[in-house]
């Protein structure tokens, strides 16, 4: 016998009982299953229909069939109400919560310690020109003054490659190899910067690397003097260290230039007054410079008597330790993160 139809109307209210539990089609589709499946208690009953008397059976066919299209509907709003509810999930957004961190990339403190100074040079008019890092000695050392068995190639200590062929221990050559290309046009004939790697056998140690960066400037023309190299040289100093920086120049000595002079900059630190940092002088040692030695124009026809130019170079580690206070140089090549991600 088949049950009955109350029998039927409660074991369909435990269907949808499950069916509302239900949160994933899987657990619906079991639910459906129990009651519309092919071993489903509506099917077994309708087999067992030719069990009723035969007058009963009209009304209990149709009673069956009312609720199976009530369930089958049933089903239908549960299973869009379930993918709803999904889909309503995946696009929930709580603004409350903490974000995903992204791991950011940054500018090696170096880089962007060249950027800066790039950026100011370029800002005062200067071109920017880079050069091989592998150098002719000629470029290196002879067309700047710097003839062989002359004693400033023992100060630069030198990476030989092959006969003739070094990497270079300065940016300078590129002033020459700019110089070669551009002659004797206008007034300011050349006004230039190049940025770049440099590298000499130095033991490592706070103050030296084997490879480091300098910045090479160069302004030639008519009537150049050393005022002009005063008041960018000032100028750039400010820009970069402060607005308050004050500049000093010292005679010094460098083969390419004639006078040479190194310049000074105003301790951060103590404003001038003496401290630690510039061993109680107030004054920061940060570049050498110049007026660029007759020899050196002779040595890429420029005549030293219709034109004159300075020049200045720096190491750009030398300008960042003293920017950012940092005591040792081979801190910007250890790759602590710990260290670089104080700079932004
Ligand atoms: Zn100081």
């Amino acid at each position: 016998m088949p049950p009955s139809l109350e029998e039927l109307a409660s074991l369909i209210k435990e269907v949808q009982i499950d069916a509302r539990r239900a949160e994933t089609p899987d657990e619906l589709a079991q639910a459906k299953a129990r009651a519309l499946g092919g071993r489903g208690f509506l099917k077994s009953a309708l087999s067992q229909i030719k069990d009723l008397a035969p007058e009963e059976r009209k009304a209990y066919g149709q009673q069956l069939n009312a609720y199976k299209d009530e369930l089958e509907e049933y089903f239908r709003r549960r299973a869009d109400e379930i993918s709803a509810a999904a889909k309503a999930k995946a696009e929930f957004f709580d603004g409350s919560l903490p974000g995903t961190r992204v791991q950011m990339g940054r500018l090696h403190p170096i880089r962007a310690a060249m950027r800066h100074i790039v950026d100011i040079f370029v800002s005062m008019g200067f071109d920017v020109f880079t050069g091989p890092e592998m150098e002719y000695e000629k470029y290196n050392f002879d067309l700047l003054n710097i003839p062989q068995y002359h004693p400033a190639r023992d100060d630069m200590d030198t990476f030989f490659i092959l006969p003739g062929l070094v990497l270079r221990t300065h940016t300078s050559p590129v002033q020459v190899r700019v110089m070669e290309k551009i002659r004797k046009r206008e007034d300011v004939i050349v006004q230039m910067i190049s940025p770049g790697r440099v590298f000499r056998r130095d033991r490592p140690d706070a103050t030296h690397t084997p490879c480091f960066h300098q910045v090479e400037g160069l302004q030639v023309g008519r009537g150049i003097s050393m005022a002009n190299m005063r008041w960018i040289l000032d100028e750039f100093a400010r820009k970069f260290f402060g607005p308050e920086t004050r500049t000093r120049l010292r005679p010094d000595y460098f083969p390419f230039v004639e006078p040479g002079a190194e310049l000074a900059v105003t301790c951060s630190m103590c404003e001038g007054k003496g401290c630690r940092v510039c061993k109680e002088t107030g004054w920061i040692e940060v570049m050498g410079c110049g007026m660029v030695h007759p020899q050196v124009l002779l040595n890429v026809d420029i005549s030293p008597d219709d034109y004159s130019g300075w020049a200045f170079g720096f190491g750009v580690e030398r300008m960042a330790q003293v920017l950012y206070q940092v005591p040792d140089a081979r801190m910007f090549f250890e790759n602590d993160m710990r260290f670089l991600r104080q700079f932004s």
